[in-house]
Order: C-alpha cells, then structure tokens, then sequence
C-alpha cells in the first residue's frame, strides 16, 4: 500500500507535520504508543500551544524564570507566559488533528520509497525522519550525521511539592559542571531534573542528593538525548524535523517549540506538495530555506553554550546582572521568543519559501 507521507516518529515534530495533512494519505510509525513516551519537562510557551490549539494540555502557567547561582538569585520577568504541559494529552490533541494512520513498530531503514520497519515495509511518495536524536533514517543515509560530541543528556524525575515559575540552578561545584538542574512546577508536582552539555549519562547520584537536600522523593525518571548542533533539514530524500534534525537550541535546551514549529510549516509545505502546488525540489528549497534564516540564532546559542559553561561563576553572575536589566532583558527575550512563532509570519525571519524560487510559487507561500 502507498502512501502520500511517511513519517518515523510520532512525538512532537512528527505529529506536528501529520496535524498540517488531514485527509491526506500519512502514516506515523513509532515504536512507543502516542503520548507513551514522555522525555521532557514539557516546558513551552502558553502562545505556541494556543496557535495550535493545544491550550487543553496546559497544567501551569509561568510568568517567570529564576536562575540560582551559588550564594545569588536572578529573576527574570517573562514579556509572554511559559507553561508546563501533559505530554500524553498534548499528543493525543496533536494526533487528533491529522487522522494520520499510526502503527507501532520500530522503523529500521529506507530501500528506495520503502520505510522498513518491524512490521513490514511500506512505500511513501515523501518520507519523513522524525525519529529524535537518533534520526534512524537519516543516519542510515548519512553515517556522520549524528556526532556523540554534539548531544546533552537530561535525567528528570516527578517530585511532589509545589511552586511558581521555572528554575534552574547553575553550580558547577556543587550540582553539575557543564550542565544545568531545574524544577518545573506543574500544579502538585514538580518535574524536577537534570542537564549535562557534555552529554554524561551518570546523572542519577546528583539529582538525588539535590532531592535530598530539599527533602524530596523521586518518583519515577525518564530523559535521553537531546542534540545541540543543528544538521541538514534534508538529508537524501529525506525531510528531517525536530531533534532529528538537530533543531533543540543550544544553552536553554528548548527543543518542543522548535520541533512545533518546523513541524507545523513542513507539514504545510508537504500539504502544498501533495495537492501539486509545489514540486519536490521546491519544498526542499523552501524548507532549506526556513531553517537556514536560522541558522545565525542557532548558532549564536551553541557559541553562549560553549563559553558561559567556561567562565568562572563571578564573571556569569555580572552577565546575568546585565541579563536581567529591563530594557536589555526585553530585548533578549523579543529576539529569542519571536523567532519560533507560529502566527502570521512577518518579516525576512517570517518567510516561507525560498526567494529564488518561481514567481507564482512564491506568491501563495509568502
Ligand atoms: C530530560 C529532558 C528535559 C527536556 N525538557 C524540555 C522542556 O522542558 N522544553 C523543551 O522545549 N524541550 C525540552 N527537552 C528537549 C525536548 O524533549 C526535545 O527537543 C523534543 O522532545 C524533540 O522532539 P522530537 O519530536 O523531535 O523528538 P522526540 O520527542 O525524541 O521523539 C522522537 C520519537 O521517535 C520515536 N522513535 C525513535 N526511534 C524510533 C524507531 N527506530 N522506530 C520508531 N520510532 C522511533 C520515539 O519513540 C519518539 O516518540 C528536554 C529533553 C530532555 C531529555
């Protein structure tokens, strides 16, 4: 049997883009049921779930960050509210949009138009990789595409306390060099966990002893991988989306409102495919084209990464004193939040589609 789209990974990026093909022929492969495989602190902000009418998952919303360095504090002020979110109901709502056929397997490689899976192959007109870090097609493409030195590793458990705003606290000597802890109330609980840039998996120890400092239990763990190095959004034939295409940003993390995102905007694109609006090689260069205007912010955020994880804490505290000036603080969070947004886009950042690509084309995506 054909399909129009076949898309490896039915978490965030995966179902984003099967929500933009209702009545179109799609089929989601994940290993896992949908929703069953929660690996974050489901942290995003309350617009990006609105423009997707995902509003129903919200558990808490956030109106600002606290960042806890040794011996001081730094609040800052959200401009918009962040929300903690239900993983299974947030993708259970996705799901519901698309009415994408779903089979749990594990996808294993490509032969041609065959996606091979676990239970059975099955041929797809566009295939997309949605699988994660891992990108489980597009690493059989490209062997390097997927570089150990390039990923964070986070550990999260539920602890039952509550609380108001997202934490995170930055102690190189006490908690974690080169990585991050945090606690995201989500209504009773928290989701309470732990980052390493370097990508050390040896986490447990550490978030216990932090518990343990606050008097808390853990409850459960989950967590993975998660790439700080952005790759080719397309690799062969192969669209790539989310952490498959390395679409976390460094220093914060957030991979969820990318993965929405690019999601959302390469499912529109395939849609305009399918319906012959747009040949492959267009929607190719446009989605290039999306990510690439990018890439400088991408760029920019695997850069702070490197550094401010090198300076001693006294020097990060007075860059966070900066940080946190209103003027200067207004500015950051415009830069960094405005460039994910799902609402009408404006501006060369807003643009669809490739400028070089014919006149028409461009018309009805601009
Ligand atoms: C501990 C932790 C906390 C985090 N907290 C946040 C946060 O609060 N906010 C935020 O924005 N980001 C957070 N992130 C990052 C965020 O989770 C990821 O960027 C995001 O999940 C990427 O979404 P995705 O759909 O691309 O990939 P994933 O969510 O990883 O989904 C990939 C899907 O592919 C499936 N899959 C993989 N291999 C196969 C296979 N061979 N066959 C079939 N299916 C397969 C998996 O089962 C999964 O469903 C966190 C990450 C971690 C590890």
């Amino acid at each position: 049997m054909g399909y129009d789209v076949i898309i490896a990974g039915a978490s965030f990026a995966g179902l984003a883009v099967a929500a933009q093909l209702p009545g179109k022929r799609v089929l989601l492969v994940d290993r896992k049921p949908i929703g069953a495989g929660q690996t974050s602190a489901c942290g995003t902000l309350v617009s990006t779930l609105k423009a997707l009418g995902l509003e129903d998952a919200i558990l808490q919303v956030h109106d600002r960050l606290v960042v806890h360095t040794p011996g001081r504090s730094f609040v800052y002020p959200m401009t918009e509210p962040f929300c903690t979110f239900d993983y299974p109901v947030l993708c259970r709502l996705l799901w519901d949009h698309g009415n994408a056929q779903f089979i749990q397997a594990a996808v294993l490689g490509l032969n041609g138009d065959q996606v091979q899976t676990s239970d059975g192959s099955f041929r797809g007109g566009i295939v997309v990789d949605a699988s994660g870090w891992r990108a489980v097609l597009a690493s059989k493409v490209s062997p390097d595409l997927v570089r150990r030195d390039r990923l964070s590793f986070g550990l999260e458990t539920t602890a039952r306390c509550q609380g108001d705003g997202l934490h995170f606290w930055y102690d190189p000597t006490r908690l974690l060099p080169m990585g991050v802890t945090w606690a995201f109330p989500i209504g009773g609980l928290t989701r309470i966990g732990m980052g390493s840039y370097r990508g050390d998996t040896v986490l447990s120890p550490g978030l216990d002893r932090f518990l343990a400092d606050l008097d808390l239990q853990r409850n459960g763990r989950h967590g993975g991988y998660f790439p700080h190095a952005r790759r080719d959004p397309v690799v062969g034939s192969l669209f790539l989306v989310g952490d498959a295409a390395g679409q976390c940003l460094g220093l914060t993390g957030e991979g969820i409102r990318p993965a929405l995102f690019f999601g959302s905007r390469l499912g529109q694109m395939l849609r305009a495919l399918v319906d012959g609006e747009m040949s492959l090689a267009e929607a190719r260069e446009s989605y290039r084209y999306l990510v690439g205007v990018r890439v400088p912010g991408y760029d920019l955020l695997c850069l702070a990464q490197r550094i401010l994880t090198r300076l001693p804490v006294a020097t990060l505290q007075c860059l966070m004193a900066f940080v946190s000036l209103p003027p200067v603080l207004r500015r950051v969070l415009a830069m960094y939040l405005g460039a994910f947004r799902l609402g009408a886009p404006r501006g060369p950042a807003g643009r669809r589609i490739a400028p070089s690509l014919d006149a028409g084309v461009r018309a009805r995506w601009n």
